[in-house]
């Protein structure tokens, strides 16, 4: 009987075949990527008491967004939020880690929630007026990034990876300066005589107290047919501004997030959409303001002054970030599969009290007995009492994370990061390249070197300073032994 047996045969080889087959695919993980936005706009006229620096909205320009990619390796995942805000309250980053574990399993280590920073929106602390029910904008807030990270999480599908670095030396600026003698001393929050001074005016600069990270990492993820799904950015800089007074908006980062979309050839009616996204990297320092040293000035000669129009500006630094990120992202390596693995870390950090002499120069003050010589706007002798008040705890609890995206890394970081810090971790990082995200998982202040502490200027003084000098060793130092230990998980 030939024929039976080699039916039989053939029937053995097809199973042995569709077997062989299963097992392939059930070894062979697929990875997945799915991204979707949130809607996070507070109320017009809400934020009063959120926006110190600018009277309540009356207006929105565009929409604020919680922005949400989620990966999926087949094992492990990776959320990253983004949200349109000037900072990320602590409690809001870990109330929408507690739903998003609840909804999806993923766990707080394994999610990244980060603000902007962009200086037209509000912060989380928009509680009832006193006697008045009015709003609880950071239960709304916690609702809705965990809502867009389910829907991401809902919208996973089969996709690619990569990633690159473009870079944008044009639009970085640091705002610190060491200025000529000509300009005088610079007086300070408590009339120390500093050695620089912060936003100084655009004449009599000697040279900038600190570098800028021009660097553009990115990430980017398509479905395994090339649709664009998501490209997730970092670029060190503060925000652009130029927003009309009284009005919401999400600043340059949107701005960017849209261009970045249609660059990469992303259909407006696609499904689901495409989400664009740019966090803040290392920009407690670094800002858009064009200064140039008075020697660079002579050299470089009278310049045309350009006059924008409201939005303008921010609409020209994110074209100019996307079309560069968008230029690298036509030669960047597409990989089918990569390992995700994320290690956090609490670190205790000592909080800054003000010294002896700063709080006898502040009760002083009170007491009417000395005239401060400072014509500082942001800071007082109150703040200074207050910080030297026993009540405030004395130590500080932040978060701070790392996460390998196969050979991509990423540090994670809850303060307004001066650049150096971030130069000095991407220099540092066994893993390459490294993106920084700041004011993720919380927002405790700016964070200067201690160099950057002994030459004074705003971003050091306290109130806006909340921790020990030294912070940003320890912060660096653990950070860089975490990177070791993803560096040293099998791949
Ligand atoms: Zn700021």
């Amino acid at each position: 009987m030939p024929t039976i047996r080699a039916l039989l045969l053939a029937s053995f080889c097809l199973a042995f075949i569709l077997l062989h087959d299963t097992a392939d695919a059930a070894d062979k993980p697929v990875f997945r990527a799915g991204a979707a936005t949130s809607n996070i706009t507070p109320p017009i006229g809400a934020d009063s008491r959120v926006r110190t620096s600018r009277p309540p909205a009356t207006h929105v320009h565009d929409e604020l967004h919680a922005r949400c990619l989620v990966l999926d390796d087949g094992e492990a995942k990776l959320a990253l939020v983004v949200c349109d805000l000037r900072h990320m309250s602590a409690e809001v980053a870990a109330g929408g880690k507690e739903i998003i574990q609840r909804m999806t399993g993923i766990p707080p280590e394994c999610v990244v929630i980060s603000a902007t920073h962009t200086h037209t929106s509000g912060g989380a602390k928009l509680e009832d007026r006193a006697g008045e029910p009015y709003y609880d904008y950071a239960a709304f807030l916690t609702r809705r990034i965990a809502d867009g990270v389910l829907r991401a999480f809902n919208q996973l599908e089969p996709a690619r990876i990569g990633w690159g670095v473009a870079e944008e030396p044009t639009q970085v600026f640091n705002r610190r300066w060491f200025l000529m003698a000509k300009r005088g001393p610079i007086y300070g929050a408590h009339d120390n005589i500093e050695q620089v001074d912060t936003n100084p005016g655009y004449t009599g600069l000697l040279r900038p107290a600190g570098p800028v990270d021009p660097q553009i990492t990115f990430l980017s993820v398509q479905s395994t047919d090339g649709k664009p799904i998501s490209l997730l950015a970092s670029y060190g800089l503060h925000y652009v501004g130029g927003i009309q007074a009284n009005t919401i908006s999400a600043d340059y980062f949107a701005m960017f997030a849209e261009r970045i979309g249609e660059l990469l050839g992303a259909d407006r009616h696609q499904d689901p959409p495409f989400v664009g996204i740019m966090a803040n990297g290392t920009s407690g320092d670094v800002n858009n303001l064009e200064r140039y040293s008075d020697e660079e000035l002579a050299k470089r000669g009278p310049q045309p002054k350009k006059r924008y129009q409201s939005y303008e500006k921010a609409r020209e630094v994110a074209n100019l970030c996307a079309e560069k990120v968008s230029a690298v992202h036509k030669s960047i390596k597409w990989h089918d599969h990569v390992k995700l693995s994320s290690l956090q870390r609490t670190l205790t950090f000592t909080r800054r009290y003000p010294t002896k002499a700063e709080v006898e120069w502040a009760e002083a003050v009170k007491a009417k007995k000395i005239k401060p010589m400072s014509t500082s706007r942001y800071s007082t002798y109150q703040t200074v009492l207050a910080y030297a008040s026993p009540d405030i705890p004395p130590t500080m609890d932040v978060i701070v994370q790392t996460h390998r995206i196969g050979d991509l890394a990423v540090a994670t970081m809850p303060f307004e990061v001066f650049a150096e810090i971030g130069l000095e971790l991407k220099e540092r990082s066994p893993i390459q390249p490294l993106m920084n995200i700041s004011i993720a998982n919380g927002a405790h202040g700016y964070l200067p070197t201690p160099e950057q502490h002994h030459l004074g200027g705003y971003e050091t003084w306290i109130g806006v300073n909340k921790v020990q000098l030294d912070a940003s060793v320890k912060m660096v130092d653990a950070l860089i032994e975490m990177l070791g230990k993803l560096n040293d998980k099998p791949q």
